[in-house]
């Protein structure tokens, strides 16, 4: 193509795009193993989303009492509503215990017993002896666990010397005419340049695309571009009608408080000062997971039995707690209850509200992060030179629901396990073969049309329809009604996009573009996950159907993957759950009722 837009070539042996917990702890393992790496990230590294994580990582220590690696693996599969890959879920919860050892040696700075071993607080749906007790699995620092990790990993990657392009946005990936990825086109949004990044490998590790919704605990960057980048390049998208609401974020503001409050002792109150999730899950009661808490809120509150002027809350109770504890253990959240709800938190209880969360869904891969579509089939293709971790990625170990905690731990775990893996398949500086000429005209043509748009809609316009229609559409509860109404509304507002008006013409940090190429991710993702959400007519860990209540693993103990065209035309296939493990150490754990 001819065109305005002058392209720097750069080669490495591996690119990874994205600088939160996933990416870096993939970047500094690749280059420990000898791989040129280089890691793309359009914030500063510190900056990424994990910095906000503050509960803690989970991993079967038994510091605080009897625990097993084993306990763990049922729990997870249980959390995951049986729609987690078995093998996967046997490979995190092994490797999760030198995973934090190994943290643990490269500085983290967790808390500690009286011992001195690492610290690890309850947390939900976290038992001993398949569900029969309570475990205490969740290490922590404080509540700045993802400040701690993510700070390590960047000092990590920095002894290892892998190559930072901070402040760069990744635009799309280059595949070449038999499917494979040869790398990522970037923009370097200080100099207005592009860059090219040739590589054997590019890794996608760019998070969550919570700010589909229009409160969300994740941070406003959460974008999903890993995935807007897989569906440009026909890509199908894997479990994305599974979103995660959680229980307890800030009424209003949307900030979260941690599960690690509700660990630490904390309790759910209704308008009656009644702790109803006794009534809920007489067994776990607060600590049941996630999806179970959120949807027994909005039923109270749905009963009138909601706190505040509009019954439209729930309360978080602290004030029976130890105010040391509290100032020890949970020093952040006090002071986010004050600045955010206005609570004193010794004295007041904090008001909260089911908020979106975490993607369970995401970019298809095996437990080495290899990504995997459906191919002449075969289920677990895979996609030759391209892999995802993180938030981004769907390996799958939380199925239809994530259990706190162990989204950190996926991080390291599958970081690691990519960087592992291309260790073994990629020798360092191979050489890079012929590239088409072509072979970004279809990103740079996206890039010159957005840049140039000059419709009647601005982008901010667009996101705020798409994000209240997803609040509305996809919320904890849906019916068949409000999804096919979302569907269509999501269609148009998708549609809407080509009318996109871009007001700042320039290269150098044109935040206006930027936001319009992060809307054009999060539109594509919005309608896999609404339409992925009508399509599965059964109701299973966060997809919870009102006019079909039931789980129905006859016809849905399957992965939906969706694909979205540039037109925004869906299609929609399926992948088998794996149910195997990888060794005799477990067995499969066979679908029964999830109670707690
Ligand atoms: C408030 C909060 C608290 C949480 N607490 C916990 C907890 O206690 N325990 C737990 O297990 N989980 C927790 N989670 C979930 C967990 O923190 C996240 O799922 C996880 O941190 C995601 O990490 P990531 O590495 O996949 O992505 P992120 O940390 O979101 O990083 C994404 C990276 O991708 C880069 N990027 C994205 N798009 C582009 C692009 N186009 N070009 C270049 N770079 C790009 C960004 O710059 C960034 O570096 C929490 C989440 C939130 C929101």
């Amino acid at each position: 193509m001819k065109t305005a837009y002058p392209i720097t070539e750069h080669k490495y042996d591996m690119i990874v795009v994205g600088a939160g917990g996933a990416g870096l702890r993939a970047t500094f393992g690749l280059a420990q193993k000898g791989l040129q790496t280089a890691c793309i990230t359009k914030v500063f590294p510190t900056r990424s989303h994990t910095v906000a994580a503050q509960g803690g990582i989970s991993a079967a220590l038994g510091n605080m009492g009897e625990d097993d690696w084993r306990f763990h693996f049922y729990d997870t599969i249980k959390g995951s509503d049986w729609l987690g890959d078995q093998d996967a879920i046997e490979y995190m919860c092994k490797e999760a215990i030198p995973a934090i050892i190994e943290l643990e040696h490269q500085g983290v700075p967790f808390s500690r017993t009286e011992d001195g071993k690492i610290y690890q607080r309850p947390f939900g749906g976290m038992t001993t002896h398949y569900g029969q007790g309570t475990a205490q699995r969740t290490c922590a620092a404080a509540d700045r666990t993802g400040h701690a990790i993510l700070h390590t990993l960047y000092q990590q990657s920095l002894k290892h010397d892998a190559r930072f392009m901070i402040e760069y946005f990744a635009l799309d990936l280059i595949m070449d005419e038999q499917g494979a990825c040869r790398g990522v086109l970037a923009l370097d949004m200080a100099e207005g340049t592009l860059h090219l990044f040739r590589a054997q490998g590019v890794v996608l590790a760019t998070g969550g695309y919570g700010r589909a919704y229009f409160s969300a605990t994740s941070a406003h960057t959460c974008t999903g571009d890993g995935g807007g980048m897989a569906l440009r390049a026909g890509l199908g998208l894997q479990d994305m009608e599974f979103v995660q609401f959680h229980p307890t974020g800030i009424y209003g503001a949307g900030c979260l408080i941690t599960e690690g409050v509700r660990g630490e002792g904390g309790i759910l109150r209704n308008s009656n000062g009644e702790r109803f999730m006794e009534r809920y899950a007489p067994n776990a009661k607060d600590l049941a997971s996630r999806d179970v808490v959120s949807r027994s809120m909005t039923i109270e509150i749905r009963e009138g039995r909601g706190v505040g002027e509009h019954k439209d809350h729930i309360h978080l109770d602290l004030t029976h707690l130890d105010p040391k504890d509290i100032h020890e253990k949970l020093p952040g959240i006090a002071e986010s209850a004050r600045i955010f709800a206005g609570v004193d938190v010794e004295t007041q209880p904090i008001p909260v509200i089911p908020t979106v969360h975490y993607n369970m869904g995401g970019i298809p891969t095996n437990y080495h992060g290899e990504v995997v579509q459906l191919k002449n089939g075969n289920p677990d293709a895979v996609v030759p030179g391209l892999y995802a971790i993180g938030e981004a990625a769907c390996v799958s170990v939380h199925g239809a629901n994530r259990l706190g905690s162990n989204s950190l731990l996926d991080l390291v775990v599958f970081g690691r396990a990519v960087a592992n893996r291309c260790a073994e398949t990629i020798k360092p500086g191979q050489s890079h073969g012929k590239l088409a000429a072509d072979a970004c005209d279809r990103s740079l043509a996206n890039l010159d049309k957005l840049r140039n748009a000059n419709g009647g809609t601005p982008t901010a316009v667009i996101r705020d329809k798409m994000q209240r229609t997803m609040q509305a559409d996809a919320a904890v509860f849906r019916t068949g009604e409000t999804l096919s109404d979302g569907v269509r509304k999501i269609r148009e507002i998708h549609a809407s996009f080509a009318d996109v008006k871009v007001s700042d013409r320039s290269m150098v940090w044109n935040s206006d573009l930027i936001e319009t190429f992060e809307l054009q991710n999060l539109l594509g993702q919005a309608l896999a996950t609404i339409v992925s959400a009508e399509n599965r007519t059964e109701s299973r860990g966060a997809h919870a159907r009102e006019d079909f209540p039931d789980r129905d693993d006859q016809q849905w103990q399957k992965h939906t993957l969706c694909r979205v065209d540039d037109a925004g035309k869906t299609s929609i296939d399926y992948r088998p759950v794996h149910m195997v493990t990888l060794t005799d150490e477990v067995d499969v754990v066979p679908p029964k009722p999830r109670v707690y």
